[in-house]
């Protein structure tokens, strides 16, 4: 019996890795991200990684308090690069064999961005990360996401979030918020549902690759989508 899905792109936030802290890198948030990785690498799905950079630093952000906003951009890829490098190591830690590709060349920690050869290691069953965005200013993570799904030909891109799925209002919020099974672009739009920034969502749909929105933060729900191929979350077709 196969998989669901060979070639996966994962979106996780880098707020997420807050955990209870006001600020860093929660350990037992990353080692419990590591090993639901790890899971679906040993079923032999090919998996990449994009991870946010949130919780450090947000250009947008440097920006409102007076900062050039480029350099407050490029100050939130070095960002992603240190989740990136995190979670690289909690892999590592529990025998994954890594490699993190940066879209800006640091050659002392990253190997440069090349598509070609991001496909090869995931050919080898090696879990790749994606670091520093797009490595241009004025995107998110969320696009840099959707670009390397897109470039890599993976068959879906998996958001990890701490809510269930997509939901007709915020589930934070509203505790009579409807989730939905499946949704198609064009009611995301409508409803403006927030699923991922324009930009991201746009090329998703362009290329028309399914986006799936689940909780990264319950154990075994990874492998579940993945893997067995169960309606976990929220798809957008
Ligand atoms: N960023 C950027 N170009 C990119 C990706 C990210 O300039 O291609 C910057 C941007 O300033 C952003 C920050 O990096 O605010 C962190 O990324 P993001 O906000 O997407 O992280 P997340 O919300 O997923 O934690």
């Amino acid at each position: 019996m196969g998989n669901k899905y060979n070639r996966v792109l994962l979106k996780l936030s880098g707020e997420a890795l807050l955990g209870e802290q006001g600020h860093g890198i929660d350990a037992d948030i990353l080692s419990s991200y590591a090993k639901e990785i790890k899971s679906i690498q040993e079923a032999d799905v090919q998996v990449s990684i994009v991870i946010g950079g949130g919780n450090i630093f947000r250009g947008v952000k440097g920006a409102t308090q007076g900062m050039d906003r480029v350099q407050g951009d490029y100050m939130g890829m070095l960002a992603t690069m240190i989740n990136s490098m995190a979670l690289q190591d909690a892999l590592e830690q529990i025998d994954v064999q890594t490699r993190l590709m940066s879209a800006i060349r640091m050659e002392a920690i990253a190997e440069p961005y090349i598509r070609r050869r991001a496909i090869r290691h995931l050919e080898k069953g090696r879990v790749v990360i994606f670091g520093a965005g797009t490595g241009n200013p004025y995107f998110t993570t969320d696009t840099a996401g959707s670009l390397r799904a897109i470039e890599i030909e993976s068959d879906v891109i998996l958001k990890g979030t701490r809510v269930d799925g997509i939901y007709d209002s915020d589930p934070e919020k509203n505790a009579d918020a409807q989730k939905f099974d499946t949704i198609t672009g064009d009611d995301v739009l409508k409803r403006r549902l927030s699923v991922m920034d324009l930009t991201a969502f746009t090329l998703c749909r362009e290329n028309k690759t399914p986006i799936i929105v689940f909780n990264m933060n319950k154990e075994g729900n990874l492998k579940k989508i993945v893997v067995d191929g169960k309606d976990e979350g929220t798809t957008v077709v």
